[in-house]
């Protein structure tokens, strides 16, 4: 036997080892937590939220949360979920007063999921994250029109594979019963990551101009909700709202899942 043949049936050996142990650790340990990547426990306690996935997408959803980070996934007291885009004053706002619904802290475990959302390519996670904001949205009474996602540009969405603020908008929309539209709020450029600006002011620069209403749409006085994953200084959400205004909506809302603001409702921040 050459030196490379025998490599290669030691390594065709301590292949099928490694696949029979994977295997047998499968059927002791069958799922692997989204969130923390450890032995998901939480099966039964999906029921409901299955029925709905199944529901939805026509199919099972191959979501599992061990039940530490389901436990861990709490949201803020209802005092502090409302918030204004824009905490501070921006001069001659044209859309001052924009509200921002947020009813997770953007800390812990939303902190560790939001990453895997986005880069470990999980919109079954972004859907359980809409379902869950669905239901507050609907407790909470938000009512609109239309729904629509902070949209991606091309690149981004090419990359990623999927617009996670879609992926939660889709959810909240089917159970609030407010239709959703993905191409009614047009990206016209990508914009760069707006976590990796710590200025309030140079966020809401670099999201200045980024979208756009779609020419086939006419929002002239409908009330639109525009969600978004998670919202810090609310300047993304801000400049889409403010397109939607000059293409004549009535009203326009905001909802995030997650952000990492602390102020009681309607306090000054
Ligand atoms: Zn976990």
């Amino acid at each position: 036997m050459t030196g490379a043949r025998y490599l290669n049936s030691v390594y065709s050996v301590s292949e099928s080892i490694r696949q029979a142990f994977k295997g047998a650790m499968d059927l002791i340990l069958p799922y692997k937590c989204a969130v923390c990547d450890g032995v998901s426990d939480s099966e039964e306690r999906f029921g409901d939220y299955n029925r709905f996935y199944g529901e939805l997408y026509g199919e099972d959803s191959d979501l599992h949360i061990c039940g530490k980070c389901l436990s861990a996934l709490n949201p803020i007291e209802d005092s502090r979920r409302w918030f204004l885009c824009l905490s501070n004053p921006v001069e001659n706002d044209p859309c001052p007063g924009l509200p921002l619904y947020m009813p997770f802290p953007y800390r812990g475990i939303v902190e560790q999921a939001v990453p895997k959302i986005k880069f470990g390519r999980k919109n079954s996670l972004a859907r359980f994250f809409g379902a869950i904001l669905g239901s507050y949205a609907v407790n909470e009474g938000i009512k609109a029109d239309l729904i629509v996602p902070v949209p991606l540009s091309e690149e981004r969405l090419a990359e990623r594979g999927f617009n996670q603020a879609f992926e939660i908008a889709y959810p909240v929309s089917k159970m609030a019963g407010i239709p959703l539209s993905d191409d009614c709020l047009i990206r016209t450029r990508d914009t760069g990551r707006q976590s990796e600006i710590r200025d309030i002011g140079k966020r809401e620069v670099n999201v200045r101009g980024a979208f756009e209403v779609s020419g086939a749409w006419d929002v002239t006085g409908l009330t639109v909700i525009v969600v978004d994953d998670v919202a810090t200084t609310g300047a993304t959400l801000h400049e889409a709202a403010k397109v939607l205004y000059k293409a004549g909506a009535e009203k326009v809302l905001c909802i995030a899942f997650a952000g990492n603001r602390t102020v009681k409702n309607a306090e000054p921040f």
